[in-house]
């Protein structure tokens, strides 16, 4: 018998139709003699329109009161799953974040977990009840209701098979497993039977939005074996754990592509020490988190510097930056929204020369001109024109020949 911690995405439980399957594969777990424990995420698009409604009354709305509202979703889903388990003859409970206690920082909109208290879980799975945790939830040190950044259900399963000791966690989803890239832009993506932590991380930090980030730091953490598979098949998914000895150290075994980013550029600053922290802390004051950073050499002593924020800050990061140019004298700021990020990740990058010189020659050769470009040992990401997104991806898959074979078999 073993404890298994099952979750199951938006789309998994998108209709009642859905919640039903998946109350049939928690059962067939169940009577398979492990202890389930299932994690769910809201039902497909509504986390979307509760965040529309809330930005409908004010850009700018009340953080707390932002989680309140966006928990809401989680708490449906898994009330619902809990009645389909229970018509098919077994027993269940639900349970939001705050009653488990699933304990956060008070970061709303992106909290931290803390700490988890298996105790009320392990009490239920004793008693053979199944468990239904909400996901993407927990609750502060003051009783204050948070959420845990988006796609933090992913997180949530993780972090509850860590507290557990589980012996699988996996997530399921509506692709069989982790892929060379997005199987729904790239038909000749392959699935990857095995993929190092390292690697996920830096997919998922690149944009592969099949795991939350945080998931895999958790994992990571915690030597906690992650199984990506689908909630519409019975195939093998795919596992994210350590690295291997054996196992394959592709140069490039992924390709990530992210549209969530929005570039702004200063022109003109004068060249003096501290400016650049002068810009970034009036950024972060906001909460806006900068990715990549680029500073030109400076020429009579102006130099201009462009970064890149998440698209949805845009706006505020302008204006905070127009707010703060009086103390430094830049001469203009702009931006373009119409970006996106293209990555290619890989642990034998580390020990191949040239892995950047082919991804450039490759985006070249479309005419897809690089804005930035920023590297770390086992990736290389260019900035381009938005429209250009899915060819990018696509040549990318084919120059570094992702589609030739089944990867990762042993
Ligand atoms: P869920 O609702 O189950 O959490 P998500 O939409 O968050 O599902 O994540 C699954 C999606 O991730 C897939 O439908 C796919 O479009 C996307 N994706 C992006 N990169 C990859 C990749 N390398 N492998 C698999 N899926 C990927
Ligand atoms: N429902 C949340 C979201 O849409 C959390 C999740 O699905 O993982 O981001
Ligand atoms: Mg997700």
């Amino acid at each position: 018998m073993g404890l298994v911690v099952q979750k199951y995405g938006g789309t998994s439980v998108g209709s009642i139709e859905r919640i039903k399957n998946v109350a049939q594969r928690v059962v067939a777990t169940k009577k398979r003699g492990n202890q389930v424990v299932v994690v769910l995420s809201a039902m497909s698009g509504e986390t979307d329109r509760l965040i529309n409604m809330a930005n409908e009354i004010d850009l700018e709305h009340n953080r707390r009161e932002h989680d309140v509202l966006v928990s809401s979703g989680e708490q449906v889903s898994i009330s619902l799953l809990t009645m389909a388990i229970e018509t098919l003859g077994e027993k269940a409970i639900s349970y939001l974040g705050s009653q488990i206690v699933i304990r956060t920082d008070s970061d709303h909109g992106r909290a931290r977990i803390m700490d988890i208290d298996g105790s009320r879980i392990k009490n239920a799975l004793d008693s053979d009840l199944i468990v239904v945790v909400a996901g993407f939830q927990g609750v502060d040190a003051n009783g204050n209701i948070t959420t845990l950044g988006r796609g933090g259900s992913d997180t949530s399963a993780v972090a509850v098979a860590a507290a557990l000791s589980a012996d699988v966690c996996e997530i399921y989803t509506d692709v069989d497993g982790i892929y060379t890239t997005d199987p729904n832009i790239c038909k000749q993506a392959c699935k990857l039977d095995k993929i190092s932590y390292d690697e996920m991380l830096e997919l998922a930090s690149l944009g592969a939005k099949v795991l939350q980030i945080r998931s895999v730091e958790f994992a990571q953490k915690y030597g906690i074996p992650i199984h990506v598979r689908s909630s519409f098949s019975d195939n093998q998914g795919t596992i994210v754990c350590k690295e291997e000895e054996g196992m394959e150290k592709a140069i490039v075994s992924g390709v990530a592509y992210n549209k969530n980013e929005a570039k702004i550029t200063i022109c003109g600053i004068p060249d003096r020490p501290g400016i650049a922290a002068t810009i970034f802390s009036a950024i972060a004051d906001k909460g806006i988190v900068v990715d990549m950073i680029i500073q030109n050499i400076s020429a009579e002593g102006l130099t201009d510097l462009t970064f890149t924020v998440p698209k949805l800050d845009y706006d505020l990061a302008l204006t905070s930056l127009q707010e703060i140019n009086q103390g430094i004298g830049a001469r203009d700021i702009n931006g373009d929204k119409n970006i996106a990020k293209v990555s290619i990740v890989g642990i034998g990058m580390r020990t191949h020369a040239n892995v950047a010189g082919r991804m450039f020659a490759a985006l070249a050769r479309e005419n897809i001109n690089i804005m930035m470009i920023s590297t770390s040992e086992i990736k290389v990401s260019c900035v381009i024109v938005e429209k250009y997104t899915e060819l990018a991806v696509r040549v990318l898959h084919q120059e570094f020949e992702l589609a030739e074979e089944t990867k990762n078999e042993s």
